[in-house]
């Protein structure tokens, strides 16, 4: 614990006071961060280095597997961290960050290793689609290394699927005011994958070209216009 104290003496000491001004404006006129990130707990991956972002940019909400339950089966922080990003404070991007050699996702294609974690394996319950995906329509002979890989890229995809399921996130997309993203971060590399859902593949993001989108409230409109025009037809 030393070192984090060294940490906090040398932020307050020598970083603080970089940026105390932009601090003091936002603890005046409180936060308005324009994306909700949900990433994994792992130690590796940190939204804000990988985004270059600053305080104030990212509402972050952290768990093993990047995992954000369907919202009938379990109401917690992943629902309520939702709901405000949405409701109050207005984020009009969502993205699902997975990465690679993710523990979580290990455990999905190991279930012997959570047999003394019955808390974790529940929770992981939620990727279990991602596994089944994977076990059904990929080669068998990949590696392991590959398959924690391919496990994690559909986990992304299922969770993303997850989010639609939030009434929040749902009135978003029928309005067209919400995007979500699913992005995929290689430890090794630095290198951020982004799933274009229109192709259904995770594509390298090139600086300088739109980011590709996952879903968009294009895919999910609401039917009321063409029910008005039924209606209309009488
Ligand atoms: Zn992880």
């Amino acid at each position: 614990m030393g070192d984090f104290l060294k940490g906090i003496s040398s932020f307050r000491g020598a970083v603080f006071p970089n940026h105390s001004a932009h601090y003091r404006k936002l603890a005046r006129e409180g936060q308005q961060p324009h994306a909700l990130m949900i990433s994994c707990a792992d130690s590796r991956v940190m939204p804000e280095t990988i985004t270059q972002s600053g305080p104030g940019d990212l509402f972050v909400c952290r768990n093993a597997g990047n995992i954000v339950p369907p919202f009938s089966t379990l109401n917690g922080g992943v629902s309520s961290a939702i709901e405000y990003a949405i409701l109050a404070l207005g984020v009009s991007d969502i993205v699902v960050c997975g990465h690679s050699d993710c523990g979580a996702m290990k455990g999905l294609c190991h279930p012997e290793m959570l047999a003394p974690m019955p808390n974790v394996a529940a929770w992981l319950r939620h990727s279990h689609a991602a596994y089944s995906i994977v076990c059904q329509a990929y080669p068998d002979d990949l590696s392991e290394t590959d398959r924690v890989r391919a496990v994690a890229m559909e986990n992304v995809v299922v969770q993303l699927d997850h989010l639609k399921t939030h009434p929040s996130v749902a009135a978003k997309l029928a309005t067209n005011e919400i995007t979500l993203h699913g992005w995929f971060f290689d430890i090794g590399t630095g290198e951020v994958q982004v799933y274009d859902g229109a192709l259904a593949t995770f594509t390298e993001v090139q600086e300088g070209e739109p980011l590709p989108v996952a879903i968009t409230g294009r895919d999910h409109p609401h039917v009321m216009p063409r029910v008005a025009a039924t209606l209309g037809g009488e």
